[in-house]
């Protein structure tokens, strides 16, 4: 070690030590000794603005709790170090990697024992996206925002294929949940678009997979919540990107209308098709509940209120056609040809038309908006579920017709999906359907907003909504899942839980990664309280 790093190895250790002897934390000093004395390429921090900027998350739902360090990696060999002296460790303290903090229930919270590796590249000094034109795929850290990626990838004319509303969000985040958008349909969900990973382990080994390469692992990452190794790079299918998209959206009074037609659209998949498919619930106007655009502008024709009757729930239908300049003749035609067979209310129809990375990136300007009302960060306390084709009219009557009254604090999207443009060998779950829907019910709490607008009050609707469901026997799947006992989980994972499990412990024998996701107990964490029915043999 050079003078340097002796200096700044001292500085952790004291730090750390201090940190020990303040909240007596459960990790002894051999092992904070051994953390400190790792000679990373990047750096490990304890600096309180490092600690406290990883301390809580989008949700903020919990409240915030500082780990013990902060991981700054350089390459996939730092976080292997990491893990590797967490895995040898007498407590097997738990590490914990950060996308870009945007979990709603504490996911990539790591608690007062554990380190987070803070994955954002533009946190770390990590390589830079490497486009392969002629192999059409690009090469990124799993740190890396989409948003990034897709510059990276529009300089060469080329962009990957499946995407999330918003692109702020990490790829080794989304790969870990599923990455889902209007063109899920089509292509899949981003998980069904990833050729390799590099992925370290909860062993501390750097691995390669894919689909002829420790198969399993790849497979299990997929989807896995962060459970079974930290995806450090992923190699992610791309294709030429269209220049400009033709954004349309039109109006229903009639659920099983604008869900029939969701569904014929979803059918398709040859040239005469939309790109996107989506589509939301329109309980009442307003910036809050319609945060993810500002699409309904003044410079429209009609006006929402003119089409609602008596206040009633109206559906509104969310659709794209992408485009190169040169087909800016052939492309109103098209539409005609598709807009002919769907049955909305004729009189409302909201066209715009945009750059490609303009529609992607259309999230991002809400996000600002919200920002400078200071609507951002507030609580979210989102649900997100897969509802079955066969009970979503059924839902539609429980939950958008019922529970929610003509009252919600945040867009709630609606959008059906093709199980077979799902990989079944991913860890991610879905519905027991060939078709499902997403339900997306993305609410703000608001301290000085309307009873309705309120957390707590919001938090028991959502209770209220999963209740419904159970007593209706509609089997939703979470999307995000967020489960408070070890049985839950193994009711979510349904068939795939053993698998799971197993793949457990292959890859992480000592629960050493993501445990904010709280599906398995870590040593040196008690996350489950103790109940006399949580021993399962199955656990
Ligand atoms: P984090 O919240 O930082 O991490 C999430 C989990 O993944 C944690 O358990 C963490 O430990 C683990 N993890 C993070 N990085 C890695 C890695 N490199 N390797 C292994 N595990 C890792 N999702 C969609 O599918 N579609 C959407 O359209 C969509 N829109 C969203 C819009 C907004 C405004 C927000 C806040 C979220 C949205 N999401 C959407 C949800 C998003 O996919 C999840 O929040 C996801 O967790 C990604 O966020 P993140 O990168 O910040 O990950």
């Amino acid at each position: 070690m050079n003078r340097e790093m002796t200096t700044s190895f001292l500085l952790i250790t004291f730090a750390i030590c201090k940190l020990i002897i303040a909240v007596g934390l459960n990790v002894g000093p051999s092992e904070l000794l051994r953390i400190g004395a790792i000679d990373f390429d990047g750096h490990l921090t304890v600096h309180s603005s490092d600690l406290a900027s990883v301390s809580s998350d989008f949700g903020m739902l919990k409240s915030p709790e500082e780990p013990l360090a902060v991981l700054h990696p350089s390459s996939a060999e730092d976080v292997a170090r990491l893990v590797r002296t967490a895995y040898v460790s007498a407590m097997a303290f738990p590490v914990s990697a950060r996308g870009h903090g945007h979990s709603i229930n504490g996911q990539a919270a790591v608690g007062r024992n554990g380190v987070v590796v803070e994955m954002n590249h533009r946190e770390t000094r990590t390589p830079e996206p490497l486009v392969r034109a002629e192999e059409m795929y690009v090469d990124v850290w799993g740190g890396e925002l989409w948003v990034d990626v897709l510059k990276k990838t529009l300089e060469h004319g080329l962009a990957p294929k499946s995407w999330t509303d918003y692109l702020y969000l990490s790829v080794g985040g989304t790969l870990s949940n599923a990455g889902i958008s209007g063109q899920a349909f089509h292509h899949g969900p981003q998980i069904s678009n990833v050729l390799e990973l590099d992925v370290v382990t909860g062993k501390g080994e750097v691995m390669r997979c894919s689909e002829e390469e420790n198969t399993k692992l790849f497979h299990g990452v997929l989807g896995g919540l962060g459970q079974f190794g930290i995806i450090t790079r992923a190699r992610i299918s791309i294709e030429p990107a269209p220049q400009r998209v033709r954004w349309i959206r039109v109006l229903y009074s009639s659920f099983k209308m604008f869900t029939e037609d969701q569904e014929y659209l979803i059918s398709l998949h040859g040239q005469l098709k939309f790109d996107y498919v989506e589509g939301f619930v329109i309980v009442d106007e307003g910036l809050v509940n319609n945060w993810r655009s500002s699409f309904f502008s003044r410079h429209n024709p009609v006006k929402i209120s003119s089409v609602s009757s008596n206040g009633s729930v109206l559906y509104c239908l969310e659709i794209t056609k992408n485009y190169h300049d040169s087909d800016s003749e052939t492309i109103d035609q098209e539409i005609e040809i598709l807009m002919k067979k769907l049955n909305f209310i004729p009189t409302s129809v909201f066209t715009t038309d945009l750059q490609y990375v303009d529609f992607l990136d259309r999230v991002h300007k809400a996000e600002l908006k919200l920002r400078s009302k200071n609507l951002w960060e507030v609580p979210h306390p989102w649900l997100n579920l897969f509802v079955p084709k066969s009970r979503i009219s059924d839902f539609d009557k429980g939950v958008f017709k019922g529970i929610l009254g003509n009252k919600t604090s945040g867009p709630i999207l609606i959008y059906p999906m093709n199980k077979d443009k799902w990989d079944e060998r991913s860890s991610a779950v879905t519905p027991d359907e060939e078709l499902f829907y997403l339900v997306a019910l993305l609410r703000s709490a608001l301290k000085d907003g309307e009873e309705t607008q309120k957390l707590e009050y919001l938090k028991d609707q959502n209770r209220r909504i999963m209740e419904f469901c159970e007593q209706a026997k509609i089997d939703v799947k979470q999307y995000l899942p967020h489960h408070a006992t070890p049985e839950e989980w193994v009711a979510h994972f349904g068939e795939k839980w053993d698998q799971f499990r197993s793949l457990k412990a292959e890859f992480d024998p000592r629960h050493i990664l993501a445990t904010g996701q709280r599906i398995f107990q870590n040593p040196s964490l008690s996350l489950f309280p103790p109940s006399s029915s949580s021993s399962s043999a199955s656990w």
